[in-house]
Order: structure tokens, then C-alpha cells, then sequence
């Protein structure tokens, strides 16, 4: 996370979210492992696509100048994961009638 690298166009423009037409997760089982993006370069305007590994991704990455002179200011502490958002999509796919039980006596 604490990488604030950047994705590049081929020709050499930073991308950031506004230029983001797609973006999503090539999952294995239920752990991501690369980071899919299209985008749209307002450079050179060219639409292109690349993957960057999961393990390297940080969101940080899209931000423009002006979020990232700002980044500090109101952010949230910690950002949830992809591997939390799928655990937790597992975990709920598993609740029983026996999980609410329990909540019940509570
Ligand atoms: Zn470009």
C-alpha cells in the first residue's frame, strides 16, 4: 500500500480513475490475483488494457495530482480489501439458520 507507483500509457500519460473505463478482478478460487484495468488515455487517445498484479496494486495509483496532494485529509484509516470482501462473501454464503439463532439469544 505504501507503494504510490503509477500505471502508465504506452505514451507516457498517467492514468488515473477519471480515464478508468473498466476495472475488475482475475480471481483464483477466491483470491485475487490480478488487477484488471481498461482505460481510456486522454493523451493519445488510445483505449488499452492492462493487468497488474494483485500484490502490487494500490489503489492510490489512480489518483490525480490533486487527490494525492490532498491524500492525508479525510481518508480513511485503512481501506477494506479485495480478500476481505471475498472472505466476507464466503463466510455469508455459509451462514445457517443456527447463526441466527445465536443472534437471537444475544
Ligand atoms: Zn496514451
Amino acid at each position: 500500500m505504501a507503494s504510490q507507483s503509477s500505471i502508465l500509457c504506452s505514451c507516457g500519460h498517467r492514468i488515473t480513475r477519471q480515464a478508468v473505463l473498466q476495472q475488475g478482478y482475475v480471481m483464483m478460487r477466491w483470491r485475487p490475483v490480478f488487477v484488471y484495468l481498461q482505460y481510456h488515455c486522454p493523451r493519445c487517445n488510445t483505449t488499452a488494457e492492462r493487468l497488474i498484479d494483485y500484490d502490487k496494486w494500490d489503489p492510490a495509483m489512480l489518483e490525480t495530482d490533486e487527490e494525492r496532494r490532498n491524500a492525508g485529509e479525510g481518508q480513511p484509516a485503512t481501506r477494506i480489501t479485495v480478500v476481505e470482501i471475498a472472505e466476507f462473501s464466503r463466510r455469508l454464503q455459509r451462514i445457517t439458520h443456527r447463526d441466527f439463532e445465536a443472534l437471537r439469544c444475544e
